[in-house]
């Protein structure tokens, strides 16, 4: 009897996720370097890991990012690891497309599907939150693989108008303030409906979010990373 894969989701940082099938692996917004004052990085040892593509992150098909904010996307980092990995491609919006070598990052129109080894993944328009400091596209991601879906919305805005077209799926990850504000929750719960939501996203300390997602939505699962010392 052959056991059917299953799709494993592991966080590293601030909202970055390796998705993972089988022997493959996809990465979203995993591969930054700084970040922003005050939010979660990712630690130096695991970042290394990711940007040289040691195992498991050597199994990388795709990297995705939902927006080129600095805790979500670094050019040089997914440049490096692009160099390092020549199975290894970027899909994502122009403005990010445009700033990694020309034949392994493809630049998407949106809305677009596209196949990577055995992830599926829909690119769609979500705009960011407001106020934002400088103005950004930001991308929902639905990745289906190994017979599940996991949504990825980007630091999206919670107006439940954003998401006409945003489908229903088995998995969400989005920035823990969608499970803690009642309009987040709305998202969650009438758009998405998954069965496991991550929260993500520590923009402030960990002994201070953390405690109110468990208080919030009790069943989330927590991305939070340890810090290194600054
Ligand atoms: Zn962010």
């Amino acid at each position: 009897m052959v056991l059917a894969a299953e799709l494993r989701l592991t966080h590293l940082g601030n909202a970055g996720m390796l998705v993972e099938c089988g022997s493959r692996a996809a990465i979203v917004d995993g591969l930054f370097r700084e970040g922003v004052r005050g939010h979660e990085r990712i630690p130096e040892a695991l970042r290394e890991k990711i940007e040289s593509a040691a195992p498991p992150f050597d199994r990388i098909e795709v990297i995705l990012a939902t927006h080129s904010h600095a805790d979500h996307f670094d050019a040089a980092a997914v440049a490096r690891h692009l160099e390092a990995n020549p199975r290894a491609r970027f899909a994502g919006v122009p403005e990010m497309a445009s700033l990694l070598p020309a034949g392994r990052a493809e630049a998407i129109t949106r809305p677009a599907a596209r196949t990577f080894g055995p992830f599926e993944v829909t690119f769609q328009d979500l705009p960011h939150q407001r106020p934002v400091r400088t103005v950004v596209e930001n991308t929902l991601h639905v990745i289906r693989a190994c017979g599940q879906t996991v949504a990825f919305t980007g630091d999206a805005g919670q107006e439940l108008s954003l998401y006409a077209r945003a489908p229903k799926v088995d998995i969400l990850v989005a920035p823990y303030w969608f499970v803690t504000s009642p309009q987040g929750r709305a998202v969650v719960e009438q758009v998405f409906q998954a069965k496991d939501v991550w929260a993500v996203h520590g923009n402030t300390t960990a002994e201070e979010w953390v405690p109110k997602v468990k208080q919030a939505y009790p069943q989330a699962k927590i991305g939070v990373a340890a810090q290194d010392r600054r």
